[in-house]
């Protein structure tokens, strides 16, 4: 079997068995792009290599050692020859990219001996040591696990003692003292000489690499992202170019486009006369690629037609690292950028324009969940702030939230639910944690393309870079600008969109879509065939929901106009009525309330169909709490035993009590509300009623769809439209305006999926409640399986996915087919929608698709993302 693989053998086709990495060099080289030459170990190594109990096989090493051959027979250099030695980089590359997640060895192939022979060869002793003490160090951390620490505290040391301030100052002759304390270090921590076999060096590292598939931080990154354990990781050996052999060579990376705007410019960074650590590790602040231009014509030149033949090939930005050395220009590798939304968008749409892409591309190049990058909240442009500072703008969005200076803390407080911004020198993959948890994060040091800026942006988090007038104090927990102190807790506000950093709390605004978005929207509604609406229960919602473009209302859950704090005392003395006449008073009083609302929703949706579901909660949920009202009641009893107040209290508490059920979610809710207590969805339907009748005076046509909640049996149903009907007939007399409507139910109960056939004869439509349908099916209550063991199920596997959040398409999706197939078996033209939670999760939507459900209904945030969603399903 082959396991390894020549650059020139293989194709982008290959991803699964080269890796991203390896896939690409090897397309680049067939291009004829300036790659230098190498050879990959394959996925299926590394696999054999677990499977063998980590050991790489006879088999594999053998290939290996030919292909390293041919690698000397091309370059015509010999690895560990110290009259011409080859050096080769070392890297990882899994199928899907994980940046900063993997470990990297460059300068393979340095020992004693070829240290000596890279300094006669390039006239340059003081390169050749620099990239041997370089070498030392990132083997043993990445190989021996010899903390760089203590590496870096030597050079620390080192130059504090012989009074310099930066590396560039250190001779050749300081390297070598330098080595000598590197290799003193590998001898103490490892009681080994450091290896000075460049092929011993190099099957270490490919161990390293291996292993470095499961270390933590990759763990992390694989679950975060979703990405499967078993594919394993590819190993590169190329190779190596040097960008720091003098003034006329350095290295960089650039995006063929602006990966924050979408812009189409050239974009990225170099650093003269250095390695490509430097400009990925944010040491030193890098030049931006137009100053290249300048410098070295020629080379931005070919750079530039490049990166041009690279999008032309790939049809997409590329993500490039380059290097010159001495004045050479070489392509180390190239991916598709990561990008903003924003950025995805503009690029998306543009390549459409200058013909590079069709539509249907454009529309799947758009990841849906990034769509809510742009619905945020940005800084109102008109608010008075003064800046504090300003950095790099390496991720657009704005946030607020308390310093913090470390990564375990971020997690801890931003799970507790607390926002806080996380402030660095630089960031590392082990800080990814307190990245995830932060609302945004701050650094003083590192470029656009620095570790923070690119976990920011694929994560839609604002983010600050190389803020370099940040003095950051970790011991003191502050930093300072200038004067200004700013301590750990103080609140800041950063805008990631233009790098400034200001203090306290600032006013923002709400987001507005570009054109680019809204006509990408527009091309994903010529393509989609499946609808798109929004729950929404007042008119600012609608208004919203309707600005994103819904194309209705699929919900609108009618008890959140009771929960208003001014009405909550009316709809308490509806609960608390002894008696119909009682209750009928409080409802009258409700009824022109409820009226008003669905006026203002229907309005705002300016004729489109509204689905307005009847009232659904346990009726305790409107009263206090029984423990809170026990308190007070005991209180009463001894301050005031004979007041009025107490009297009402003891009543209020017996009501209280009267309701309490065990399992109020699979109580007394829902359409058994309407059963028992008629006058109340009567009230609702009338109220419904009355508003269009208002309207159509106005000259306005409103449809609209009453839906009855969880019903269980169709003589639920069959009842509870009588009513409906009844009420509609009372208003029809009432005002002489004569409308139509249209009566559903809510599919959210298995019996209801199980026997739709019968509902359907009582429904003009059905809307699966996949909150409640997930909740019955699975057995789990949704307000308390998340917090008490759903979230373990989750981690160890249990469940692939939070089913309250992505659609168990297997169990609940089963139930939503039956419903579908059954309801349509009566009536065959059945409307069908879906408004649970999942009508605005993209894999749920396109099974909502397939099922050949007629829309989604989600929150209005979601519609954008919803619409896209639902094209990418159809193309
Ligand atoms: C549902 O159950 O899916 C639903 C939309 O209703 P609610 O979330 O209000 O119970
Ligand atoms: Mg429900």
């Amino acid at each position: 079997k082959k396991f390894v693989y020549m650059f020139n053998e293989g194709n982008s086709g290959m991803k699964e068995l080269l890796g991203g990495k390896g896939a690409n060099l090897a397309e680049m080289t067939s291009i004829g792009l300036p790659v230098p030459y190498g050879f990959t170990i394959s996925t299926e190594a590394c696999n054999d290599y677990y499977e063998a109990g980590k050991m790489v096989s006879p088999e594999v090493k053998d290939q290996i050692l030919q292909s390293l051959a041919r690698l000397e027979e091309n370059t015509g250099k010999r690895l560990g020859d110290p009259s011409n030695p080859l050096l080769v980089s070392v890297r990882s590359g899994s199928v899907f990219s994980m940046p900063g997640m993997m470990d990297t060895i460059l300068n393979l192939g340095m020992n004693d001996e070829t240290v000596e022979g890279m300094a006669q060869l390039t006239n340059n002793p003081r390169f050749a040591y620099d990239s041997y003490r370089r070498f030392i160090q990132m083997f043993s951390d990445v190989v021996l696990e010899v903390d760089v620490y203590f590496f870096e505290q030597l050079l620390e040391d080192y130059r504090e003692n012989k009074g310099y301030t930066s590396d560039p100052e250190l001779t050749a002759e300081d390297w070598q003292e330098v080595i000598a304390g590197y290799k003193k270090i590998v001898k103490e921590r490892t009681r080994k000489d450091f290896p000075q076999e460049p092929k011993e060096q190099l099957f270490l590292s490919i161990n390293a690499v291996f292993d470095s598939w499961n270390n933590q931080r990759a763990i992390v990154y694989r679950r975060l992202n979703k990405i499967p354990d078993h594919l394993g990781t590819a190993v590169n050996i190329q190779s190596m170019v040097f960008g720091n052999t003098g003034n006329d060579s350095g290295t960089g990376v650039a995006f063929t486009r602006n990966p924050s705007t979408g812009e189409n410019v050239l974009y990225g960074e170099y650093l003269i006369n250095a390695q490509g650590e430097d400009v990925v590790a944010g040491i030193r602040t890098p030049e931006p690629i137009a100053t290249l231009e300048s410098e070295m014509p020629d080379v931005y030149k070919q750079f530039s037609e490049t990166c041009h033949l690279l999008e032309q090939h790939y049809q997409d930005m590329q993500d490039i690292e380059f290097t010159v050395e001495r004045g050479k220009l070489f392509i180390l590798q190239t991916r598709t950028g990561k990008r903003t939304a924003q950025a995805a968008i503009r690029i998306a749409v543009e390549m459409v324009e200058e013909g590079i892409i069709d539509k249907n591309t454009a529309l799947l190049r758009v990841d849906p969940d990034q769509l809510n990058q742009l619905l945020h909240r940005r800084i109102d442009e008109s608010a008075v702030r003064t800046q504090l500072a300003k950095g790099l703008p390496a991720s657009p969005g704005a946030a607020t939230g308390a310093v913090v200076f470390d990564a375990d803390e971020a997690e801890e407080l931003g799970n507790e639910g607390k926002k806080v911004i996380l402030v660095r020198p630089e960031t590392t993959p082990d800080d990814i944690h307190g990245i995830i948890a932060a609302q945004a994060v701050v650094t003083s040091r590192g470029g656009m393309t620095s570790h923070a800026a690119v976990v920011a942006r694929g994560m839609g988090k604002a983010c600050i870079c190389g803020c370099e007038a940040l003095k950051i104090d970790l011991k003191a927990r502050q930093f300072r600008v200038g004067e200004t102190i700013v301590n750990h807790g103080d609140i800041i506000t950063i805008d990631g969109a233009t790098g400034e950093i200001m203090l306290g709390e600032i006013p923002m605004i709400e987001p507005q879509l570009s054109d680019e978005f809204q006509l990408l929207l527009q091309w994903a509604d010529d393509a989609r065939k499946l609808g798109v609406r929004a729950n929404a229960d007042n008119p600012e919602d609608a208004k919203k929901a309707f600005e994103f473009g819904a194309g209705g209302i699929g919900l609108c859950r009618t008890e959140h106009m009771f929960m208003d704090a001014k009405r909550v005392p009316i709809v308490q003395k509806m609960i608390l009525a002894e008696n119909y006449e009682e209750r009928s008073a409080a409802l009258a009083e409700l009824l022109p309330m409820q009226q008003g609302d669905f006026e203002g929703i229907f309005e705002a949706m300016q004729g489109l169909p509204v689905t307005i579901r009847l009232l659904d909660p346990p009726l305790h949920e409107f009263l206090p709490d029984k423990e809170e009202l026990l308190v007070e009641v005991t209180k009463l009893q001894i301050l005031n035993p004979d007041s009025e107040e107490l009297a009402q209290k003891e009543l209020l508490l017996k009501k209280v009590r009267q309701l309490d059920e065990f399992n109020p979610m699979l109580g007394h809710r829902g359409c058994r509300l309407g059963m028992i207590y008629p006058e109340i969805y009567e009230m609702q339907a009338k109220a419904i009623f009355y508003a269009i009748a208002t309207l159509s005076e106005k000259g306005m046509s409103v449809k609209p769809e009453i839906m009855i909640p969880l019903v269980g049996h169709v003589n639920e149903l069959k009842e509870m439209r009588q009513l409906v009907v009844d009420a509609a007939l009372k208003v029809q007399e009432e005002t002489g305006y004569p409308f139509d409507y249209m009566i559903g139910t809510m599919i959210e109960i298995p019996r209801a999926a199980l026997t739709a056939d019968q509902i359907a004869e009582e429904a003009d439509f059905f809307s699966f409640g996949t909150n409640d349908l997930t909740q019955t099916t699975f057995g789990y209550s949704r307000d308390d399986a998340e917090g008490k063991f759903l979230q373990a199920y989750i981690e160890n596997k249990v469940l692939p996915d939070n089913p309250f959040a992505v659609l168990d398409q297997e169990g609940v999706g089963k139930l939503v087919e039956t419903g579908v197939k059954l309801g349509r078996k009566t009536k065959p033209q059945l409307k069908t929608g879906i408004c649970g939670e999942h009508g605005g999760e993209k894999s749920s939507i396109e099974f909502c698709y397939n099922t050949g459900l007629d829309y989604v209904s989600c929150s209005p945030y979601r519609v954008p993302l919803a619409r896209l969603a639902a094209a990418q399903a159809t193309i």
